[in-house]
């Protein structure tokens, strides 16, 4: 028997979060793969996605695995190259690239094969991050649509606000502004611009963590939303006993004390899995499909529960950190983070298993 935790990885439910996603917008459909697909295995990811019109990510070693793997539409690379020695590889392969600063563009420039890249170009429209700014912008159009080495171009932006007030209307309307002259395709939205604002949907949207069944809205569920949970991370109780008043648990003795007797169980999971060590006492947490609470501080390999109210959980007991009944939202509540950060942080040593 190997350690029992593992992140098991619901297939058909990517499959019904990308049909939230067609039924909330009629644009093109780039789904966004980053980040192993956020934690879930870029593969199994993009095989269950492979309806979506497009695929978004960082590394090129990442896109030249789809390729290799028979996928057939676009794969963006969301950062661009990094040196000039990529280019062959994107034109061989057929990497869509993102075009975001002035030495990209030099990097082109000395690069002699004619309309080999299909070119999204970033413009930074409030979120000061990557991008041209409105003043670098129309020279910078000028010298792309020139190029011998473009094919063709996408206008794309980024929104720093599509989750929140006052939303991405400023940032919209500048884009709108900037690219009105130009018959190009656009991109702009991400998760929460694609549930909240479909005017900026343009011709491509961008979702990721929609898809993989987490709402992009702090005030929000996702079940709310029609989405469901993709990652269940699971374990299992691997000890338990019964404390007394006075008595601490896990490191730090100040960190939990037992007000009265209590039973509590161990379960196979710490911060070297991914765990968030942030995640304070009472972090929700199912046992045997029950919901409790943790207690302590999440160790390296193990963390503390209560089974005062579960008096059937033994060691065996199933435990569910996040996904299937746990939703993975109140968790990242619980630890001052995001589900984002927890998906991508899972670590190597937790099997992911698709199915
Ligand atoms: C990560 C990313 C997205 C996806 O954002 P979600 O909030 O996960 O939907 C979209 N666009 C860009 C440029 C990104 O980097």
């Amino acid at each position: 028997m190997s350690r029992p935790i593992q992140a098991h990885i619901d297939l058909s439910a990517l499959r019904n979060n990308l049909r939230v996603v067609r039924r909330a917008s009629s644009a093109r459909v780039m789904a966004v793969v980053k980040a192993n697909a956020y934690g879930h295995g870029l593969l199994q990811a993009a095989q269950a996605l492979h309806e979506a019109d497009g695929f978004a990510l960082l590394e090129v070693r990442d896109a030249v695995q789809l390729r290799d793997a028979g996928f057939r539409q676009p794969i963006l690379l969301l950062e661009g190259f990094f040196s000039r020695e990529e280019l062959p590889l994107l034109a061989e392969y057929e990497l869509t690239t993102v075009i975001h600063n002035h030495q990209q563009i030099e990097w082109l420039e000395a690069y002699p094969r004619k309309n080999g890249l299909s070119v999204w170009l970033k413009i930074n429209s409030g979120m000061n991050r990557l991008g041209f700014s409105a003043q670098e912008f129309p020279a910078v159009m000028e010298r792309l649509k020139s190029h011998r080495a473009v094919r063709d171009v996408t206008l794309m932006t980024h929104f720093a606000l599509a989750d929140e007030a006052p939303g991405v209307m400023t940032q919209l309307s500048l884009f709108e502004q900037l690219t009105a002259n130009h018959r190009l395709p656009r991109s702009l939205a991400n998760s929460a611009a694609i549930l909240r604002h479909p005017v900026a949907h343009g011709d491509w949207v961008r979702p990721g963590i929609m898809l993989y069944g987490s709402s992009p809205f702090a005030d929000v569920s996702a079940e709310s939303l029609g989405l469901q949970p993709v990652m269940t991370l699971s374990s299992e109780i691997i000890s338990v006993r019964e404390i007394k008043a006075g008595d601490a648990v896990g490191y730090g003795a100040t960190f939990f004390c037992a007000e009265r007797a209590m039973r509590i169980g161990t379960v196979a999971c710490g911060y070297a899995d991914g765990y968030p060590r942030h995640a304070a006492t009472g972090t929700p947490i199912l046992v045997d499909g029950k919901r409790t609470r943790t207690l302590g501080r999440v160790s390296m390999d193990m963390l503390g529960v209560d089974l005062s109210a579960l008096p059937d959980a033994r060691v065996g007991s199933r435990v569910v950190l996040w996904g299937e009944g746990m939703p993975i939202d109140e968790v990242a509540r619980a630890a001052g983070t995001i589900s984002y950060e927890l998906l991508c942080a899972l670590t190597p040593r937790v099997p992911v298993v698709g199915a």
